[in-house]
């Protein structure tokens, strides 16, 4: 039992650190400091009281006792606050390593209440008779001391907020066209109009109206387009609906991609209301695992990914008439490879045309070209596709660049003037500084007098942040007017999404607490102040060892500026950069650099050559990735037997490339089929494509939700085998609700995977995969496992840590996971995850000599 515990402590030591990553490491040991520093400042304070000095005016000795009670409030308040670990109420151990949500199921009945019935939430709220108390208290405080004062100094949030974020205005970002703002913003006419009226006139006052046919005469007289404007100039919501209303949707659909899910369902939501239909009817969208259009849509709205995954079945984009590739300057990894994908298909002409022209065009180039003509391609040629590029930063050129000097339209955007504002020194902890800075807004500011955005890096981050605003303000009961919180990131669900676009009501003050989704997605009208911590969650990728991770990263001075142009959109703005003046200057890159160099490039390369495109390392990237990753995504697919060693599709990887997965699943799923268990293995890779958010584990009841977590493992089958048992069971009951609370599963994500799942089933149809269930051979699901993922496997080390097969590097089982007390001698996992330590997530054991039988290229046999 010694070792029990002994393996207790370093589990909850695990978990202590597992929460760091490195970037707040290294503030952390600032942080300490600052806290010394306070310390020491606290000192000086009492000090001071004792003189009954309050910020330097001397006190009577009744006012500094009214002060030191209202100080002792608002430290009880405070502390509170700190220490009630509500956040982690419903976290798992591997809660902060991922977006994707954990307890989603709970957060999201608590969130639908909250907003169904605002009221029903006191009821629920385990600390409401304390605070009820507290605000008593402090009411009481204010009453004594408060108006009757003569003295304004000693104004009541001056004090609340004692923990000030100084800040220093060190530059004013110039507004555009106000002047015709303030004459198009007008038109508030005759009060009767109907909700759809009024939508119609508000689209005739976005800064893009204007500009209506010019537009369509440039999309008509260009094959290819660039678009710039302002966010939330109308570019996305618009543009669709001019082309339609000119007759494009006649021969075809206008598809239009955006970076992220939730951008692509708003806004089609929005121009659903504007066009008024329903929405999944004329206009809809689509996005991995979710179809929302149906025969009639004539307006989709899509991930970048999905367009990627259409051309893959329609190489020729026939059902389109238009293609517009929005937020381009996001420069995802699908924006980048439709734009190569685009160019080499459907700009043909432009490509000739340059190709005769070049002095080199020598016969090698002219036999190109007839090759490139009298083949396949030719067909596919389409030069009445439309291809309009729109983004919001002003650096186009590149754009046009690429697209051989397509013609630029500009949509002259308007944007008041924003203050920008940096701290004094840099912040130790940027959630704290972001809450205490909206707060300081909220009560010395009118609020009627405009909104507050806040940049965030995740879900996690921003349900901390809410439910801290939360009680903060909650202390401070009516001395502060009504501050509406309102988060939105990928995971929240659809209902609550259009909660942000609600106008405010008079007398309250909106929050809106955002991932970057907000930079330049979605335009949430009346924003005042933008709060910007300065930092962005991105993936970074190393080619070297095949490791990719989602890391909290410093943004660049590019989004920093669209972020603060978030401000200026109705009026003049304020943004408060959590960071200082030489942090702004001197520590930020320029630019974001483009997805496409610091990813794992093996499912693009996957879909590229399954689209015929063979040499990638001359295909005509806008950015190249280092070719270090391509080779990397190369070697990779090879492996798998993806590719032959020339490097052609085989037919195994014609198959992957059906799956819209990373190519370890697909070939995992491919590999189903041999070992006749086909049926468990998709169940597998939908359960594994839900991410963490499965169990959950309530803080009162953790040892059952520990035990009900443990039955899945039982005979310590692995997680992958786990997370079957957890599929099948639920399937056995029914798909029952009731089931999965009684196992703290979530059943929100238990529907997730199922439909994913049901998905996976239709395409093992297309590549001719029986479903063939086997769920009593362990080993044949373990090999089929072992097929897809046999680069990620890793034999045990005499300390307890693992060691990486091929690129041997040192990494450890998480803590969350089945085997983490188990320890196998060999094990294959499914991702790697970096917080302290490498942590290898999903795990199950297997034998050796299967990685030589299923990958023998791959792996020799020593001795
Ligand atoms: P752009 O693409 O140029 O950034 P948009 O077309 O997204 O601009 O936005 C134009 C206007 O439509 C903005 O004022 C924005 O507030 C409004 N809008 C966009 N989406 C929604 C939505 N889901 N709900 C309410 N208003 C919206
Ligand atoms: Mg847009």
């Amino acid at each position: 039992s010694k070792k029990a515990e002994e393996e207790a402590i370093r589990r909850s030591k695990a978990l202590e650190n597992d929460g760091l990553d490195t970037l707040r490491k290294v503030s952390r040991q600032e942080y300490l400091k600052k806290r010394e520093q306070k310390k020491l400042d606290e000192l000086k304070d009492d000090i001071e009281d004792e003189q009954y000095l309050f910020q330097g005016v001397k006190l009577t000795e009744a006012e500094y006792r009214e002060q030191r009670y209202k100080k002792e409030i608002y430290e009880l308040v405070k502390k509170r606050t700190e220490e009630s670990d509500y956040t982690n109420e419903y976290r798992m151990p591997d809660a902060y390593d991922v977006e994707g949500g954990v307890n989603q199921e709970k957060r999201f009945a608590v969130a639908m209440q909250r907003y169904r019935d605002p009221a029903a939430e006191e009821k629920m709220n385990p600390f409401a008779e304390q605070e009820a108390w507290e605000e008593h208290q402090i009411g009481k405080a204010t009453l004594k001391f408060g108006s009757k004062d003569k003295k304004q100094k000693y104004d009541d949030y001056e004090f609340v907020f004692e923990d000030q974020i100084e800040f220093i205005k060190a530059a004013v970002m110039d507004g555009v066209n106000v002047e015709q703002e303030l004459s198009v913003q007008s038109p508030t006419a005759s009060s009767a109009k109907t909700a759809f009226e009024k939508l119609q006139s508000d689209r005739k006052t976005l800064p893009v109206y204007p500009y209506r046919e010019e537009l369509l005469r440039a999309v008509n007289d260009h094959q290819i387009l660039v678009i710039v404007g302002e966010t939330g100039s109308g570019k996305t919501t618009q543009i669709p609906q001019y082309l339609h209303e000119a007759g494009y949707t006649s021969r075809g659909k206008i598809g239009c991609t955006q970076p992220r899910r939730v951008a692509a369902m708003s806004v089609a939501a929005r121009v659903s209301q504007e066009m008024g239909v329903k929405l999944g009817h004329e206009v809809g969208y689509s996005i991995r695992f979710e179809d929302c259009t149906s025969e009639k849509t004539i307006l989709k709205y899509m991930t970048d990914g999905m367009l990627l995954r259409e051309f893959l079945g329609e190489p020729d984009l026939a059902s389109y008439s238009v293609v517009m590739v929005d937020e381009a300057h996001e420069r995802t990894l699908s924006t980048d490879i439709l734009f190569g994908l685009v160019k080499v298909r459907f700009c043909s002409s432009l490509l000739c045309s340059k190709l005769m022209l070049q002095e080199s065009s020598s016969l090698l180039n002219i036999r190109l070209l007839v090759s490139y003509f009298v083949g396949k391609d030719i067909a596919r040629f389409r030069p009445d596709l439309k291809l309009l590029i729109s983004s919001a930063t002003l650096d186009a050129e590149k754009f046009s660049d690429y697209f051989d000097s397509a013609p630029i339209f500009k949509i002259p955007g308007r944007r008041f003037p924003v203050d920008i504002h940096y701290t004094k020194a840099p912040e130790a902890d940027y959630l704290d500084a972001a809450i205490v800075t909206a707060l300081q807004i909220h009560v010395t500011q009118p609020p009627g007098d405009g909104d507050i955005l806040i940049f965030l890096t995740g879900q996690e981050e921003i349900e901390t942040a809410e439910e801290t605003l939360k009680h903060r303000t909650r202390g401070l009961g009516t001395k502060i007017a009504e501050l509406i919180i309102c988060p939105i990131y990928a995971n929240l669900p659809t209902e609550l999404q259009a909660k942000i676009f609600e106008p405010t009501p008079e007398g309250a003050r909106k929050v809106v607490l955002a991932t970057n989704i907000a930079e330049t997605s979605l335009t949430i009208d009346g924003i005042k102040y933008v709060i910007d911590p300065g930092f962005v969650k991105m993936k970074s990728y190393n080619p070297r060892t095949g490791m990719e991770s989602l890391l909290v990263t410093p943004i660049s001075k590019a989004s920093a500026n669209q972020r603060a142009g978030r401000s200026g959109r109705t009026g003049p703005g304020k943004c408060f950069r959590l960071y200082t003046a030489y942090n702004y200057y001197n520590d930020l890159d320029d630019n974001t650099v483009p997805e496409i160099q610091r990813t794992n490039l093996a499912n693009v390369v996957l879909s590229l050559k399954s689209l015929g495109i063979n040499d990638l390392l001359n295909f005509d990237f806008m950015d190249p990735p280092p070719s270090e990753a391509l080779l990397k995504a190369l070697e990779l697919l090879y492996a798998l037997s993806a590719l032959n060693k020339h490097g052609e599709l085989t037919k195994v990887g014609r198959r992957m490339a059906e799956f819209p997965l990373d190519p370890m699943l697909s070939k995992m799923i491919v590999a189903s089929d041999k070992y006749q268990c086909s049926d468990e293995v998709i169940s597998i890779a939908a359960m594994l494509s839900i991410g963490n958010s499965i169990f959950y584990r309530p803080k009162d009841k953790q040892v059952h939700a520990d035990n009900a977590r443990l039955n899945f493992h039982m005979g310590n089958v692995g997680d992958h085998m786990a997370l079957l048992k957890v599929y099948s069971s639920w399937k056995d009951t029914n798909f029952s609700t009731q089931w999965c609370y009684e196992n703290y599963i979530q059943v929100r994500s238990m529907k997730r995977a199922r439909d994913i799942r049901d998905q996976l089933e239709g395409l093992l149809e297309r590549v001719e995969i029986e479903l063939t269930a086997n769920p009593n051979d362990l080993d044949a699901i373990k090999k089929a496992i072992t097929s897809g993922f046999f680069p990620h496997s890793a034999k045990l080390q005499k300390n307890g840590s693992y060691r990486t097969v091929k690129h041997p590097q040192t990494v450890h089982i998480h803590p969350s996971s089945g085997l983490a007390q188990v320890l196998p001698r060999w094990v294959v996992y499914h991702e790697l995850v970096l917080t302290t330590k490498e942590y290898m997530r999903q795990v199950t054991e297997l034998k050796p000599e299967w990685l030589v039988e299923i990958a023998p290229h791959y792996y020799q046999l020593k001795d």
